[in-house]
């Protein structure tokens, strides 16, 4: 069961699990949304209840000035590749398609197509961007760490920036990181070629982020951050 509930000011999708044990709050790095599961007995109340409690904790991480609802994907909204807002433009054509032209990201719609459809043309763009870059930062990670992914794939991953299965030497990378500058892919890379090494956040896995990409602190507190999209 889902619900959307306001919290001071703030837009928050409630979803209610059967006979869940914990209670988890989660602000989507792709765009700010905020998110909390919790078991259906808490309820409203309980939900309302535990935001207050994290109040602090969650008012650090977002800022008013952050646009959390989603984005409409209309001509002239600003919509964020490699770290840099481009103006959405639509025009019609004989295929569905994006891509970037000079200053303008430009939406080529056969006919109409609703947000969804919009929303999900554009993901498929972030997509293909990420695929296309992946491979030159990779294998200059790669040679540089030493460390060599059997596979690696871009997903759609809203709440998480890569993940990885060290055993079987797979990386998965959000797609959304097609938003964010170069430099976010590059430490996302370097992270998950670290857990290779280290499985676990500990001192060893910080030690060789501190060694490998010394500025990591500053890219995983911006990839905290929701995307600012400016009036
Ligand atoms: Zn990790």
């Amino acid at each position: 069961m889902k619900e959307k509930i306001d919290f001071y000011g703030y837009p928050i999708d409630l979803s209610y699990g059967k006979g869940q044990k914990n209670i988890y709050l989660r602000i989507h790095p792709s765009r700010g949304k905020i998110s909390l599961s919790l078991d259906q007995k808490l309820g409203k109340k309980g939900a309302l209840a535990f935001l207050e409690d994290k109040k602090d904790w969650l008012f650090q991480r977002i800022s008013p000035h952050q646009v959390l609802e989603d984005p409409d994907y209309i001509e002239g909204e600003r919509n964020f590749l490699w770290g840099r807002a481009y103006p959405l433009k639509l025009v019609q054509g004989d295929k569905n398609r994006v891509d970037l032209r000079g200053d303008d990201l430009v939406m080529t719609l056969k006919g109409d197509l609703d947000r969804e459809g919009r929303e999900a043309l554009l993901l498929e763009f972030y997509r293909s961007q990420v695929k296309a870059r992946v491979p030159d930062r990779l294998t200059y990670w790669s040679k540089k760490l030493g460390l060599y992914p059997k596979e690696w794939r871009v997903k759609k991953m809203a709440s998480r920036w890569g993940t990885c299965n060290p055993r079987d030497r797979r990386i998965w990378i959000s797609l959304y990181l097609a938003q964010r500058p170069v430099q976010a892919l590059d430490y996302v890379l370097v992270h998950e070629l670290v857990h290779f090494l280290e499985d676990h956040h500990n001192g060893a896995f910080y030690a060789y982020l501190d060694r490998f990409f010394p500025e990591w602190r500053e890219v995983e507190e911006s990839l905290n951050q929701p995307l600012a999209r400016m009036p």
